[in-house]
């Protein structure tokens, strides 16, 4: 062990022993990079993170999405501090739920009725309940790879071929929800016909990340979208757009705003929080007014819409609302991703790249990756190789090739001249 992370592994050694596998979600976990310690954080500031031994990072993992202001933003520390003089639970309505909710409305015009939950997991959950609710149907269509939560429905695999139903990914996830879940490949609309022919009349929703975050950064081909809402609405099922990570990541507006498909419910979370913990579901007024108390299908929270997430949400929003803010981060993305791919190529690799605004992966694969098995051949030895290169010299990555980098508002030119000076040596010691 070097003594680089000596204070790192310390902690790994005492997590081990009371938190399940030394990490409270299993991202987290080095395991997918060669194992061993997980870095230990203490500190964020601006673009940086800072680890128990005293380690600078430069922070592209960004909380896997939700880092879009940085840390410790001066205006998020100040929402926070006001917040909490006011008290942070009532247990009631507040005025600033009704604010971020016309806010929201605003930015995505599809949100006719809204519902604050505190996970993205619970808001996909919830989206999901409510379009069987209307549906008065049983399945759901999702596509391979992408990720949901870890609700039982979310977490079945796909089967072996096209439009196979799932089978579960997990172990305490049943049969009986499994039997509810048809997986197909993303950017394939035959294989979602097929499975519409098949099953149609039982699917109450296709549910897809817009533009993917979780199998690496993958744009959905031109007219897909179209094509995924067109087929789902012929066979009477909803479609719900999942931008718990593309919702004021990819533009302001979310992936539905930036390629102009509206779907009838959408999930959120992450960046709209600014760090905090929030979710929220919505949709057609028609569909959300089968939610509780004015419908049957239920659905509540002790925390939903707590004054605390609901003022640094309106803060964040208030940052992120502001002219350029996205034009900035898009060219900065760029930048930085175009620099990358010219470095890896110049030293010998073959590299893909998949990126969205301020999100983007470098896939180490020899064909532009469309899919989940594209992904998958994406070489997992290399992607460790680059990872631990960057951590020993202080860049912080997600630790899987499946994940994306992940800029926010407070990394400057300088920050990511020094990472394409640091790429420049991991990538040339790296085995071709
Ligand atoms: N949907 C998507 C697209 C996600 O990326 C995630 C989290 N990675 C979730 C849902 C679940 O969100 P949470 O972890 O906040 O429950």
């Amino acid at each position: 062990m070097t003594t680089r992370f000596e204070r790192s592994a310390a902690y790994y050694e005492r997590a081990l022993a009371r938190i399940v596998g030394g990490v409270n979600s299993p991202a987290r976990s080095f395991k997918a990079v060669g194992g061993g310690a997980p870095v230990f954080m203490q500190r964020g500031r601006g673009p940086y993170l800072y680890d128990v031994d005293g380690n600078r990072y430069i922070d592209y993992l960004a909380a896997y999405g939700p880092g879009i202001l940085g840390h410790a933003h001066p205006e998020i520390v100040a929402a926070i501090a006001r917040a909490a003089e006011g008290g942070t639970l009532y247990g009631t309505p507040t005025p600033w739920e009704v604010e971020l909710a016309e806010r929201l409305h605003a930015a995505l015009p599809s949100l006719e009725r809204i519902r604050f939950v505190s996970t993205g997991t619970e808001a996909v959950m919830s989206a999901v309940r409510v379009a069987r609710a209307f549906t008065g149907r049983p399945k759901v269509i999702k596509m391979e790879g992408c990720y949901h939560g870890h609700s039982d429905f979310a977490l079945i695999a796909a089967g072996s071929g096209p439009s196979q139903l799932g089978t579960p990914d997990s172990a305490g996830v049943t049969e009986g929800v499994a039997r509810d879940v048809i997986t197909v490949p993303y950017n394939d609309l035959d294989s979602l016909g097929e499975a519409l022919d098949a099953w149609g009349r039982e699917v109450a929703a296709v549910i897809i990340e817009p533009i993917v975050g979780n199998f690496g950064v993958v744009n959905p081909a031109p007219g897909y979208l179209e094509g995924v809402k067109r087929l789902a609405h012929e066979h009477g099922a909803l479609l719900i757009f999942d931008e718990v990570i593309t919702a004021f990541r990819v533009a302001y507006g979310g992936a539905q705003t930036l390629l102009g498909v509206e779907p009838d419910l959408t999930a959120l979370g992450k960046a709209i929080g600014g760090g905090v913990p929030l979710g929220a579901y919505g949709g057609r007024a028609e569909i959300m007014d089968w939610v509780a108390p004015l419908g049957p299908a239920y659905q509540a929270g002790t925390l939903a819409g707590n004054p605390l997430s609901m003022q640094v949400a309106l803060a964040a929003l208030e940052i992120l609302g502001r002219p350029g803010v996205y034009e900035r981060l898009e060219a900065e993305s760029a930048y930085l991703a175009d620099g990358l791919v010219a470095i890896a190529r110049r030293h010998g690799h073959t590299v893909q790249l998949g990126r969205a605004g301020s999100m983007f992966t470098l896939f180490f694969c020899d064909e532009p990756v469309t899919d989940y098995k594209g992904a998958e051949r994406s070489d997992p030895q290399k992607f460790a190789a680059m990872f631990r290169g960057f951590l020993d010299r202080g860049v912080l990555l997600a630790p899987s090739r499946f994940e994306a980098w992940m800029l926010s508002v407070q990394h400057t030119r300088a920050d990511l001249d020094e990472t394409l000076q640091i790429a420049d040596e991991v990538l040339r010691q790296m085995v071709r």
